[in-house]
């Protein structure tokens, strides 16, 4: 006879706030993480929606600890495991990751200890997990909870759908008195529903966070003749030193932009699911245990990435959707220190987006949808408003203008562009439709080329009407047409536009356009800086490169051992024994016994 699963009143050992005090070193909860470890130790079921860097791993690492027997992460990626299983084991959490790397011993090992009660938690893939044989096993221990991390890949209707989530709809049925814990970040309305219905969730309590990300710095700028070089300027100005990720869409431009990083100077590196398994992990790994590392990557990149110092995530093309950009720019600052999502997007990126819904094999409904959700990401990028109220308009959340966006800090003008729009509809027109940006506006500024003298252009009535813009100026006014959708770019020929049906009220004067006013090159803006007035950026530094040596000493990520934060309170406070360094966040009893004693002679040796 088995024991008898975690009975619902299993025996609580420590009080959740003094495992939160004594082994994470935090002081308080933050949010409604008390609520939702106080509900799963009583035995229930949750569903969890906290913003990427919300703190979803302390509300079932806790209930680990605090109820009888092991806890089950349930992770869909294998090469991730590894880190937050150092990162448990420095905090003194016996953890252990269940995959195939294993050989046959240290799993029969493992097995044993979690029979015996020695072990607190186990990470699991699903489709280990949901494997008879396991199953079976689990059968046989104590089990404090089930956590389901990146619950959202159940869902079809998102963009991280792994079938072998499904399987774990059964959990219930063979553990009904074990509480489930589902965590995501992705926070669209259908998700959700489709994450209790296929988990079996609908029992569940649901804890839903507010979706800002305060520190995060919002901005968007039109790409100009070279996107790489604006990028450049960006990670020169103002992140000169610091990790980041840079998205891109396809491998070959993933390779191409990394390389050129390189020779500019910078410790860029690619990833893409085409890349060697082995280069990939290597250069996956090298961003984790370094500093200062670049990734550029495709989309392949990112989930699960929980390191807490990504200073930046750049895009240098489009994402899909704004349910994309919010977890991909979600992966900058989770330390909660300021941090920035930079994006440029031009014509190109609207009209290749465009495209793809377009050629895809999807139903027609499918097709609107997705075009709709386009025109929310466009609608973001071209927007007047603050930002981060956008955003959280789309996810049904609100703020007020925030001051740490780019249209916060330099308000975007607005213009009445209704007769612009109808001379550059025009030009379209007459010139037949199948002409790029570049000769239309050739033809609207009323330039001789020769082009145009042999097609006959400057014969036309719209020719040398557009003489009141500049080239940049209808450059930005005929993305924006693109982008709400008046025209249209014939991507598999040489880009020309076309006019679409909606063009037809702008014409007849019968609808007015709104065109933001780009700005031209932004003045060098303040830069965002992660050390205060009173914190010695040496002593940062040096604090540091002491983590880095330890982390090197062990083969662990530097965060494993103490956060940015950590060190930063290290640098104001200075501490100078034991108990006063135990008094900062992030510093619990084992990393106390561990690393005090060099962090404190770290910080007297650079005073000294
Ligand atoms: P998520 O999984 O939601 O993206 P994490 O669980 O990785 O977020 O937490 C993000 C960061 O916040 C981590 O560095 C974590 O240590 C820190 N953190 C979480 N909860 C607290 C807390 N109550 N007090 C201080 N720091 C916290
Ligand atoms: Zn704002």
């Amino acid at each position: 006879m088995p024991p008898d699963s975690a009975a619902p009143d299993s025996s609580v050992r420590a009080s959740p706030i003094e495992v939160l005090r004594s082994v994470f070193g935090y002081d308080r909860f933050r949010g409604a993480q008390a609520d939702i470890v106080d509900h799963l130790i009583a035995g229930g079921d949750a569903l969890v929606l906290m913003p990427t860097g919300g703190g979803k791993s302390l509300c079932y690492q806790i209930p680990s600890l605090c109820r009888d027997g092991v806890g089950i992460v349930v992770s869909p990626l294998i090469a991730l495991m590894q880190d937050q299983v150092s990162a448990l084991r420095q905090l003194g959490i016996r953890a252990a990751a269940l995959n195939s790397t294993l050989s046959y011993g240290e799993q029969v090992e493992i097995e044993r200890q979690m029979r015996g009660g020695d072990i607190d938690i186990v990470y699991v893939a699903p489709e280990r997990l949901m494997t008879e044989a396991f199953l079976t096993q689990l059968e046989r221990c104590r089990l404090a909870l089930f956590a389901i991390d990146e619950a959202h890949c159940v869902s079809q209707w998102g963009h991280d759908f792994r079938p072998e989530y499904l399987q774990l709809g059964a959990l219930p049925e063979r553990f009904p008195h074990v509480p489930r814990v589902a965590l995501t970040a992705t926070a669209d309305g259908p998700t959700r529903t489709e994450i209790v219905e296929k988990l079996r969730l609908g029992e569940g309590r649901q804890f839903v966070a507010g979706f800002d990300r305060p520190n995060i710095r919002y901005r968007v700028a039109a790409k100009g003749s070279s996107a790489r070089h604006q990028l450049l300027r960006f990670i020169r100005a103002d992140h000169e030193g610091d990790a980041g990720i840079v998205y891109r869409l396809s491998r070959a431009k993933v390779e191409e932009t990394a390389q050129w990083l390189r020779e500019q100077g910078l410790d860029a590196l690619p990833y893409h699911a085409g890349l060697d398994k082995t280069v990939r992990a290597a250069n996956q790994d090298r961003f984790l245990k370094e500093e200062g590392v670049i990734m550029v990557a495709t989309i392949a990149f990112g989930m699960g990435i929980d390191k807490p110092n990504v200073r930046f995530v750049a895009h240098l093309d489009l994402p899909k959707s704004l349910e994309a950009y919010y977890q991909e720019t979600g992966r900058a600052g989770r330390d909660g220190l300021p941090a920035d999502a930079w994006m440029v997007y031009g014509m190109q990126d609207v009209a290749r987006l465009r495209q793809m819904v377009e050629g895809s094999e999807a139903s027609e409904q499918q097709k609107r949808l997705e075009h709709r959700k386009l025109d929310s990401l466009l609608g973001y990028c071209e927007t007047t408003r603050c930002r981060r109220q956008v955003l959280l308009d789309y996810f049904a959340d609100h703020c007020e203008p925030c001051g740490n966006c780019d249209t916060c800090l330099e308000p975007v003008e607005s213009f009445d562009g209704t007769v612009a729009a109808q001379k550059a509809l025009s030009c379209v027109y007459r010139t037949g439709q199948r002409f790029g940006a570049g000769h239309l506006i050739d033809v609207l500024m009323g330039a001789e080329t020769e082009r145009i003298a042999s097609l006959g252009h400057d014969k036309l009535s719209t020719w040398g009407i557009g003489r009141d813009f500049g080239k940049e100026e209808w450059r930005s006014i005929f993305r924006q047409l693109v982008a709400a959708g008046l025209l249209r770019v014939d991507v598999t020929g040489h880009g020309g536009l076309s006019l679409t049906p909606a063009c037809r009220t702008v014409l007849r004067g019968e609808q007015a356009i709104q065109f933001r006013r780009d700005a031209v090159r932004k003045a060098q803006r303040e830069r965002v800086r992660r050390t205060a007035a009173g914190e010695d950026e040496g002593l940062f530094q040096a604090l540091r490169k002491l983590r880095l040596d330890l982390a090197r000493e062990q083969g662990v990520p530097p965060y494993v051992i103490f956060h940015d934060n950590t060190l930063l309170d290290m640098a104001r406070e200075r501490p100078g024994s034991l108990d006063e360094l135990s008094q900062l966040s992030g510093v619990g009893q084992a990393k106390l016994s561990k690393y005090g004693e060099a962090f404190l002679e770290g910080i007297s040796l650079f005073e000294g």
